[in-house]
């Protein structure tokens, strides 16, 4: 099936589809993303998504393209006429296209909309999370404002790689006091020996996840502690299970972590069960927008 993707107002073929030279988020990395899980035809914590974005805008003092109706009939749009049932939604404005130079265009532009979707398979993580995945720790060489959702992405990609260089999943960030602060698209949990689930707290030093945040709703349903603090990389290495969250890999076990083995090497109950409680959330999502037709 042929995919479409949304540029500027108009529905394209994929192949066709492309931006101006002088857009400032080809230039610069002048714009912002989200990506949103579409699970049974429905997003996942869409409002959480648009909220976040709208943030992103407004931390760098970007118009938003078209009021939120719009864009969420745009949204669904890509969704429909890529057939999506399962998968992700990828949505990126950027500053718009102006004569290069770093000061932002003095003159308004009109900020450039992308959208794509994708099928993914629903069980696609079925082997590593029966299996769990390792993750590598590596310094964290980003900016001030990783709460903001930036296209600017270069530590993060240069992160991935060396983790699949070393055969991981996942490269999670240390800070410069030994901290970890987050993956390189996840963010990292940990429960200790005393049964505490433990995450950095919301700064400017993480992206504050969506998939964190339904999970700390979720957690306090279930009546787990969760504890939210920095922790470093012995404490990460010593925890009786560890995994990571996002939108795409939703709750993910690891069981290695560099060279130290994670509890018996195998994932946590503990996470298992957080997973079940976050596929049931995500699935609740779809059964509900199918009651409400
Ligand atoms: N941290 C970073 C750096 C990320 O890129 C992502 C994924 N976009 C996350 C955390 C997880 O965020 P979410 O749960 O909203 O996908």
């Amino acid at each position: 099936m042929s995919r479409i993707a949304y540029v500027n107002g108009r529905y394209l073929p994929h192949g066709d589809a492309a931006v101006h030279i002088e857009d400032r988020g080809y230039q610069f990395a002048d714009g912002i993303y989200e990506v949103v899980a579409v699970a049974g035809g429905q997003f996942v914590d869409e409002i959480g998504h648009l909220q976040r974005l709208d943030r992103s805008l407004l931390e760098l003092e970007m118009a938003s393209p078209m009021a939120r109706p719009a864009m969420q009939f745009v949204m669904r749009e890509v969704v429909r006429r890529n057939k999506v049932r399962n998968g992700t939604l990828y949505m990126q404005i950027s500053r718009g296209v102006a004569p290069r130079d770093h000061a932002f265009p003095t003159r308004p532009t009109r900020p450039g909309t992308v959208m794509t979707a994708k099928s993914l398979s629903q069980d696609r993580h079925r082997i590593q999370v029966e299996n769990g995945v390792a993750v590598v720790t590596m310094p964290d060489i980003r900016w001030a404002r990783c709460d903001i959702k930036t296209i600017a992405l270069l530590p993060n990609c240069l992160a991935k790689q060396a983790a699949r260089e070393a055969g991981s999943f996942e490269a999670l960030f240390v800070d410069n006091a030994g901290m970890v602060t987050e993956g390189s698209s996840t963010n990292a949990w940990i429960i200790d020996q005393e049964g505490n689930l433990i995450t950095r707290p919301a700064s400017n030093e993480i992206l504050n996840g969506i998939t964190r945040l339904a999970l700390r709703q979720l957690v306090a349903d279930e009546g787990l502690t969760l504890v939210e603090r920095a922790f470093d990389v012995a404490e990460l290495k010593t925890a009786r299970e560890v995994f990571i969250t996002s939108s795409s890999s939703f709750v993910m076990p690891v069981v290695q972590v560099d060279d130290a083995v994670i509890g018996n090497g195998r994932p946590g109950s503990r996470t298992l069960r957080l997973r079940e409680i976050y596929e049931d959330y995500m699935g609740g999502a779809s059964r509900d927008a199918a009651a409400t037709g």
